[in-house]
């Protein structure tokens, strides 16, 4: 048995959804004729309170296209310094946007309207690029899926709207973070022009995200998908699969949280280990004991079958998953509590 923590994107389809998948009624999405594919979008619009969503093959690229309907060339980007959009999307921004971004450290990743306010530019300055897009992030991957509630994102969004700034979500795990603050997703939409969620992180789903988006933007938003080379076909199959995991499996990501924070308090315990993150949501982020690399100890965690991510110089990541079930757990639990190096 090979338990694998890397991601929550290493999930198998269920059988269940591989039925669904097959009995998919397609057509050609590209000329807008796949009854599936539509199905998806309008529900997607619905439950984030959208005028309408779009199916796209990964987050990156739902990301990319809502940083481009929402800005021009030289404009600005107030972003989290270790943002998905600017950290791990391999330069996209700069490629597809031809923007800069402004970072901010935030708390734990959550920016607010204090830190964004002293970090506009002066929009009459022409030495300053035009600041035009607040972009937050919900969970922040890289501070160990910590969450806002829906309270800190109005704030935000009303300051940043009495500013003229437009406003995208980078909701790969959204339904990570309502999973524990019981906010509503449809309340989402009064405080962004677009939101990217992912079907194939907690949710479970094979492949695609979603774009849900203001009306004024689905035209511009369905040409740079076809532009991306996002256009796809009879790409139904797949998106039964998403509204096979939206029916199915959003009620279940709080034992994903369960066996995350179970993972925490074990290496909180373990010799081995510096420090943890508060287990938010389902990412675990530790910082091995001073003596050691993250090298050293996933070589020795491998061992013991158990794969995991090295983070950063000091850092591991573990990301609690459908795939990664009780029996999984306890011996993951096991083996924290039994190696030593
Ligand atoms: C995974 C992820 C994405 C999108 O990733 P893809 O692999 O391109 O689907 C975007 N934002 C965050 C925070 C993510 O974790």
């Amino acid at each position: 048995m090979v338990i694998d923590l890397r991601s929550d994107t290493v999930t198998q389809p269920t059988a269940a959804m591989l039925e669904a998948m097959m009995h998919a009624k397609v057509g050609d999405d590209v000329f807008g004729e796949d009854p599936t594919v539509n199905q998806l979008e309008e529900k997607c619009a619905q439950l984030l309170g959208m005028d309408g969503a779009m199916f796209c093959p990964s987050g990156t690229m739902t990301n990319q296209i809502g940083i481009k309907v929402l800005t021009q060339a030289y404009d600005e980007v107030i972003c989290y310094k270790g943002s998905h959009i600017y950290k791990y999307e391999g330069g996209g921004l700069a490629g597809n946007s031809n923007v800069s971004v402004r970072l901010l450290n935030g708390d734990r990743g959550r920016l607010s309207v204090t830190e964004i306010e002293s970090n506009i530019n002066n929009s009459k300055d022409a030495h300053q690029a035009h600041t035009s897009v607040v972009a937050l992030e919900n969970t922040v991957v890289r501070e160990a899926g910590s969450f806002y509630t829906l309270d800190q994102i109005k704030l935000v969004s009303e300051f940043a709207r009495s500013k003229n700034l437009k406003m995208h979500l980078d909701g790969a795990r959204l339904f990570n973070a309502l999973t524990e603050t019981k906010d509503n997703g449809a309340e989402y939409g009064k405080y962004f022009d677009t939101i990217s969620i992912c079907l194939s992180k907690g949710l479970g789903a094979p492949v695609g995200s979603i774009l849900a988006f203001k009306k004024e933007f689905e035209l511009k938003a369905r040409r740079m998908r076809k532009a991306f080379g996002g256009g796809m076909r009879q790409a139904g199959f797949l998106a039964a699969a998403g509204i096979y995991a939206l029916d199915n499996h959003i009620h279940r990501l709080k034992e994903d949280h369960k066996k995350a924070k179970a993972l925490g308090d074990a290496l909180k315990n373990s010799s081995w280990v510096k420090s943890v993150m508060p287990a938010d949501t389902n990412i675990v982020l530790f910082e091995v004991a001073s003596s050691l690399t993250p090298e050293k100890v996933l070589t020795k965690l491998n061992e013991h079958h158990i794969k995991a991510l090295p983070f950063s110089q000091t850092e591991i990541r573990l990301v609690t998953h459908l795939d990664f079930t009780d029996d999984m757990l306890n011996k993951a639990i096991n083996t924290f509590k039994k190696i030593s190096f």
